[in-house]
This record gives structure tokens, C-alpha cells and sequence, in this order.
């Protein structure tokens, strides 16, 4: 090697050893013992006493009974509490907020992108800080992609949150969606991408691909008027198509459908799952079970609603909470594959677990509720590899909760910690 060469290497080895030297150190974390009471961990309806997690870096490397504990390990007891996988919330709106306190129409139309996204962020962190620790984002309603950028940054560990799929805009047939009521042929403002034809929405679902998407959101069924029953919008080869060009592209794709017809027309085209299902029938939930096609059923949005235009709570529910609960029951009796996601935005952020308290009161055991939060979803989308199981070679995303959520689902709200990719983030004070 020539000398010149030989010591344009040496210099570019000593500028490399320096640059190195300047980089901020990855924090050299010993393991860390969590020794809660019990484990639930996702899979198993019972929680197993005694079991303690061992875990270093960003995984989980040991589960069981009696775990040594290593040189430098910090021992973390969680007494009284079970130790559980991170949530994962099915299907929320981060750009939302709840419409009793902005109706959705004004906060689509009035509230400036810079507002939703910073209350987005603050949305984010009290998500994390319930316990849920990956959402599937279903869609800004009208701040276009601003959750590419939100997903990023909690990655990035520059704001807190949970790991996010995000959705982007959300497709819907031209003219089904909102907001309404304006001049005609004056454009307004739109909750998400409108499309017709076959060409439009298989444009529509590359861009917002191409933009970030990691999951399609498509609106098969909507109301067009203001007190209109839903009706089905995009034709069963609109969907087909969107739903090919999205499998190509490796993303899956949920389906809002509301209506039989939408469902049915979903199932046919092959979606991944289907939200809200209020008008579903045995032989449509059996259809989803056949299919693999999981269900979330959004029940915790339809109380909500109802709470905002006056019940209380108490007597006989509204029809439309009547009707919610009776698909629930029907998706249960077929053995629909139960997702948890409970249209959160709708209602505040932070306040998942309504969902799971709905399913429960709705006759599903608190254990299924759990394993809809933590496995069942990382199954749905695709991340079963990586998240929703207390097993050693997973990501460390851990949850501490007082109680035994096995026994009444609502004991997730009361989390004493949370633990994302190995890091920290609440714990009781030493
Ligand atoms: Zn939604």
C-alpha cells in the first residue's frame, strides 16, 4: 500500500475513533428485575404467581419463578401489582379530541394544524402514561399527515407516546364524509381523502403509502346527510382494488362499517379489520371468524356519543348503544376474532381502558378482555414477533398494575408502571 494511502487511513481511523468519542454513550443500563406480584403475560387466561421479569437493553431476556439476580441488576418490586405486557389500542384518533369539548366538525374545520398536532403530543404522553404503549392510529380527520411526523418523533424519543401505526388521511367516497352543510361546489375542508373510481382510490392508498401510512383506512359505509342512516359508499371493487394495491405494499387495512351491506362488501374484498360492525349479523361475524378478519367493536365511542347527548349512564341505553352491544354479542357467540380499540378521541386520550371496561360489562371475562389488548392485537397487526406477550426475546414494552386485572379489567387504570422498550418511564417511588 503506499505510504499516502497508508496514512489517508490512519487519519480517517483517528477521525473516526474521535467522532465516536464525541457521540453521546448509549446508557449503559444494567437489567433490570421486576418483581411484581404476579405476571399476566398476554397469552395465558391465568395470571402466574410469583413470576418475576428479567430485563436488559430494550428486551425482555428471562421470565419465571425465583430469577437470580445479576451483578448490578436494579430490583424493581412492584408488590401487590401484576406485571403485564404494554396495551395496545386498536383504534384511536391522536388528532382528536373529545366532542364534548370541540364538536368534531369544528375541530376539523377551525382548529389550525400547529394546535392539533401539539395537542396531539400531549395526547401521546397520557396514552403512554395509561398503560398503552403502541396504538393503531385510525386517521387525522383532516390534519393530513401530520401523524407520520408524530410516529416519528416518539420514535425518535423526542416527545413520550406510544409506538404508532398511523393511517394518514383515510380514504372515503367522494361526498359521503364530512364536514357538511356548506354552499354547494365551494370546497371545504374534508376529515379524509375523497376518491371515486377504481383508479382514484388506488391512488389514493399508494400516496398515502408513499406518505407514511403503515395501515389503509377505508370508509365503506357513511351517512351523506346530517340524521341519514349510514349506506354503503365505496362499490365492493373499490374496496377490492384498494385492498390489493394495499397488500401489495405489505400494509394491511381497516375498514369502517357500520352497515351489512359495508361488511359484507369488506369481507368480500379481503380487509383486515372491520370497525364499529353496529348492523352485523351472525352470518356476517361468522364470515369474519372464517376469514381471520378481527373486530373492533368501539363500544366505549358509542357510550360516549350517547353521554354527550344526555344520558346518563343509567335506565335503558339509547338504541344506538342497545345496538353496539348486541353486535358485540354476536361477534362473541361466532368467535370472531375480538380486537380492542375503542375509537379514543371520540372520548379522552389517556382513558383507553373504557373500552375494556365496556367489554367486559358487555360478557366477555376480563382475562379475553387482556388478551384482546396485549396479543390478540399485536396478532391483528402484525406484531406478534416483537410485542403483546410477557417472553423472553421480546421488546420490553411492561406494564405494572395494582390488582388483578384477570379478575376485573378496570384494575388497568390504575398503572403504578410503565416500562417502553426497556426504558422507564413511570415507577413507584423507591
Ligand atoms: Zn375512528
Amino acid at each position: 500500500m503506499p505510504p499516502s494511502i497508508q496514512r489517508m487511513k490512519t487519519l480517517f481511523c483517528r477521525a473516526i475513533v474521535a467522532f465516536a468519542a464525541c457521540m453521546p454513550l448509549p446508557a449503559m443500563a444494567a437489567p433490570t428485575l421486576l418483581r411484581p406480584a404476579q405476571v399476566f403475560d398476554g397469552v395465558d387466561a391465568t395470571a402466574h404467581p410469583g413470576w418475576q421479569v428479567l430485563v436488559d437493553g430494550d428486551r425482555i431476556v428471562a421470565v419465571g419463578t425465583n430469577l437470580p439476580v445479576p451483578a448490578g441488576a436494579k430490583v424493581i418490586d412492584l408488590p401487590g401489582a401484576t406485571l403485564m405486557p404494554g396495551m395496545i389500542e386498536g383504534h384511536g384518533h391522536l388528532f382528536l379530541h373529545p366532542y364534548n369539548e370541540t364538536p368534531w366538525d369544528d375541530q376539523v374545520l377551525h382548529e389550525p394544524l400547529a394546535l392539533r398536532t401539539a395537542r396531539a403530543v400531549a395526547q401521546a404522553r397520557a396514552t403512554l402514561l395509561a398503560g398503552f404503549t403502541t396504538e393503531r392510529d385510525l386517521g387525522t380527520e383532516g390534519a393530513g399527515f401530520a401523524d407520520v411526523g408524530l410516529r416519528d418523533a416518539i420514535a425518535q424519543a423526542i416527545v413520550p407516546g406510544p409506538r404508532m401505526l398511523v393511517a394518514t388521511r383515510a380514504i372515503v367516497a367522494r361526498g359521503a364524509y364530512g364536514p357538511k352543510g356548506f354552499e354547494p361546489g365551494v370546497p371545504i375542508p374534508q376529515g379524509a381523502e375523497e376518491v371515486s373510481g377504481i383508479d382514484e382510490i388506488v391512488r389514493a392508498v399508494r400516496g398515502q403509502i408513499a406518505a407514511g401510512a403503515d395501515v389503509v383506512k377505508l370508509y365503506a359505509d357513511y351517512h351523506y346527510q346530517r340524521g341519514e342512516p349510514s349506506r354503503p359508499t365505496l362499490t365492493l371493487a373499490e374496496m377490492t382494488a384498494a385492498v390489493a394495491a394495499a397488500h401489495d405494499a405489505g400494509r394491511p387495512v381497516a375498514v369502517h362499517a357500520v352497515t351489512a351491506e359495508g361488511m359484507r362488501r369488506a369481507i368480500a374484498a379481503g380487509v383486515d379489520t372491520i370497525e364499529h360492525g353496529d348492523e352485523g349479523t351472525p352470518e356476517l361475524f361468522r364470515a369474519m371468524h372464517d376469514k381471520g378478519i378481527a373486530y373492533c367493536a368501539t363500544l366505549a365511542a358509542s357510550d360516549a356519543i350517547a353521554r354527550y347527548r344526555g344520558w346518563n349512564g343509567q335506565g335503558t341505553p339509547p338504541a344506538a348503544v342497545t345496538e353496539a352491544v348486541h353486535a358485540f354479542h354476536l361477534a362473541m357467540t361466532a368467535g370472531t376474532p375480538l380486537c380492542m380499540g375503542g375509537d379514543v378521541g371520540v372520548f379522552a386520550h389517556g382513558t383507553n381502558a373504557r373500552e375494556m371496561e365496556q367489554m367486559q360489562a358487555a360478557g366477555l371475562p376480563p382475562a379475553q378482555v387482556l388478551i384482546a389488548a396485549t396479543s390478540g392485537n399485536a396478532r391483528f397487526f402484525g406484531l406478534r414477533d416483537k410485542l403483546g406477550s410477557v417472553k423472553p426475546g421480546l421488546l420490553a414494552d411492561l406494564i405494572a398494575v395494582a390488582g388483578d386485572p384477570t379478575r376485573d379489567a378496570a384494575a388497568v387504570r390504575h398503572v403504578v408502571m410503565v416500562m417502553k422498550g426497556g426504558t422507564v418511564i413511570t415507577a413507584p417511588r423507591d
